[in-house]
């Protein structure tokens, strides 16, 4: 197709579809439908396809005429509704796939502010006047000779600007699996698509439609020959969290169904993902209900944190990892490996542009799932009293280096925390070794912070330990066993038809299921909204009241709960109804998770209303 031939195509097509529009368009972007033009004539987005670097110059010279009629300029033309087919993964990108119309998703990383871009300069020759406009483009050029014959020492006369913004983007965790780790990709957004900036937050997640090209990598000043992918935006779109569309099987619906079924959903998964680990079931249900929280909710978080605390060498860990590959959103940390970015967000100098940006942390990156923070306590102090805000209101604004960045990080916290010293704080009973909260090494406001705090007690309990034993033999010597160590909960013949494979598969009614089956059944189960019945409401506020009557007495006041406690419950008892895909919370789903909070009033040693013993 001749580029003559297609301007006159385009004409026709606006002139067919949008030419009744201009006299009321005033707008600096004009949307063009993909679909139309490919009904139109399929050779134009066939040559569109091939072609997008030449997208916005086609339009405006084949618009030009329309608009002069109304005294206009064209707009700036971004394309919309296009084929899903050129949707590409930021991992899977080759150089098959550059300078072709191409769609990406993902999550904003980083983010510069909007910058004046020089796109072309005007040179006037000293010896003869002569005028000469130079294109420019990375580096900035001057005419090499004049007609006249002069080489250099051009007089400057006028210079034209671009706004011009840098982001970079991440894949979205959900499309990826586990194992791999998300690419990530720079991307140019020029002119009147950097008007609307404050769309563009850390942790947004967006799809960008426009084409790849390339940047020449330099060493110690000097161009190589290795390129690095740059992505040239033509439109964009703002996503929701829960578009991911996947496949589902005959076999996964059905175990979906029992999921949803059972009166209890976390405890059947825990059979599937936990089998390994003894005991502490409150930890291992709650740690599972927390992957079905939702993100926020009528201005308040519907996402809850959880705490693990207690001695080295309790299960902590293990739970925490095992429990997140469930999520599908989600990222693993640990206190000492936090980068300098942190958790939230920090100024960093951009390779591409050369300019400062801000570089969003591990939350932002998770926004919508789970954050897995492991010995939390070994953090810089910067970094976690950086979470105070975004733990609980699920954003924050941040400006450094002259840069100001609205922060989303809508995310579930699964921290784990060690004692500051485990022989020298812990109350020694006996061989009992108790620990406190007062001895956790982290400040106030942040323990204040999560939902539930779950201790870890280390002590000689011969029948657990046998089972111990016993697991990490069976573990060593099948790959598969029966797991008929939950407890009095467990009926045998449930075990029968479910248990835990191998750490990432498990079996349930005679079928094999990968653990990213679960990831799946969560993603579905985060599309459901939950509200809460009208008896609900009674009855939390019957308990809340009650509890602060009992609370009056002598000996409890350090347990007395304050209304953080409600929202904790509320906020849970959603979870608990999400993960039966249920759209009311009924009174079953409350009195689960009032049940975590009153074992708090039936044990002594916690101070703390927020706190669930664990006795194991
Ligand atoms: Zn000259």
């Amino acid at each position: 197709m001749e580029v003559g031939y297609v301007i006159s195509q385009l004409k026709e097509f606006f002139d067919l579809y949008y030419k009744q529009k201009i006299s009321s368009f005033n707008d600096e972007i004009l949307n063009i439908d993909y679909k139309e033009i490919s009904e139109f004539d399929i050779e134009l987005t066939n040559y569109l396809d091939n072609n997008p670097i030449e997208i916005q110059k086609l339009f405006s010279i084949a618009f030009e005429d329309f608009f002069k009629d109304f005294d206009k300029q064209v707009p700036y033309i971004c394309l919309i509704n296009l084929p899903k087919d050129i949707d590409k993964v930021i991992n899977k990108i080759r150089k098959e796939d550059m300078n072709k119309l191409i769609s990406i998703r993902g999550i904003i990383q980083s983010r510069s502010s909007v910058n004046a871009n020089i796109t072309g300069i005007k040179f006037e020759c000293p010896s003869c006047g002569n005028i000469i406009c130079v294109t420019q483009e990375d580096e900035l050029k001057e005419p090499s000779r004049c007609v006249c014959g002069r080489k250099g020492k051009f007089r400057i006369l006028k210079k034209e600007f671009e706004d011009i913004l840098f982001l970079k983007i991440e894949e979205l965790p959900e499309r990826l699996n586990p194992v791999e780790s998300a690419g990530s990709i720079p991307i140019i957004l020029r002119k009147k698509l950097c008007n609307k900036d404050y769309n563009f937050y850390l942790g947004c997640r967006i799809e960008f439609i426009g084409y790849i090209t390339e940047r020449i990598r330099y060493q110690r000043n000097k161009k190589t020959t290795i390129c690095d992918y740059v992505f040239e935006a033509n439109s964009y779109n703002i996503l929701d969290y829960v578009d991911f569309e996947t496949e589902i099987t005959k076999e996964e619906q059905e175990l979906y169904e029992d999921i949803k079924q059972h009166n209890n959903p976390a405890l059947l998964i825990s059979r599937f993902i936990f089998s390994g680990i003894v005991g502490c079931s409150r930890a291992k249900q709650a740690l599972i209900y927390q992957q079905f929280c939702g993100k926020m909710f009528n201005g308040y978080r519907d996402y809850i944190h959880i705490l693990l605390y207690g001695m080295p060498g309790t299960a902590k860990t293990d739970l925490a990892i095992r429990v997140s590959k469930i999520n599908p959103i989600c990222k693993v940390t640990s206190g000492p490996d936090i980068s300098k970015v942190g958790f939230t967000a920090m100024v960093e100098k951009d390779e591409l542009s050369g300019k400062f940006v801000m570089k969003a942390g591990l939350l932002p990156r998770c926004s919508g799932g789970l954050a897995v923070i492991d010995e939390m306590e070994k953090a810089p102090e910067q970094s976690i009293s950086g979470l105070h805000t975004p733990m609980e209101q699920g954003f924050l604004g941040m400006e450094k280096a002259g840069i100001s960045a609205k922060i989303v990080a809508e995310t579930s916290i699964t921290a784990t925390a060690n004692p500051k010293s485990v022989e020298k704080t812990s109350e020694s009973v006996g061989n009992f070794k108790k620990v406190s909260l007062e001895n956790c090494n982290l400040p106030l406001p942040i323990l204040d912070r999560f939902d539930l705090i779950f201790t870890f007690n280390d002590h000689p309990d011969t029948k657990k330990d046998e089972m111990i034993a016993k697991k990490i033999i069976y573990r060593n010597s099948f790959d598969s066993f029966e797991d008929t160590f939950e407890g009095n909960e467990n009926t045998l013949s449930q075990n029968q038809n479910t248990f835990q494979l191998k750490e990432d598969t498990f079996w349930h009614k005679g079928n094999t299921f990968h653990i990213s089956t679960l990831r799946k059944y969560i993603y579905l189960c985060k599309k459901v909204n939950p509200k809460l019945s009208i008896r609900v409401e009674k009855t939390i506020s019957t308990w809340y009241v009650n509890l602060r009557q009992a609370s009056t007495f002598i000996g409890y006041e350090n347990k007395r709960p304050t209304p953080r406690v409600v929202e904790s419950i509320l906020r849970l008892a959603r979870a608990i109804a999400r993960s039966k895909q249920k759209d009311i919370v009924s009174q079953k789903e409350l009195e689960m998770a009032i049940s975590y909070y009153d074992f708090i009033y039936d044990t002594d040693n916690i101070k703390n209303p927020q706190v669930v013993n664990v006795e194991d």
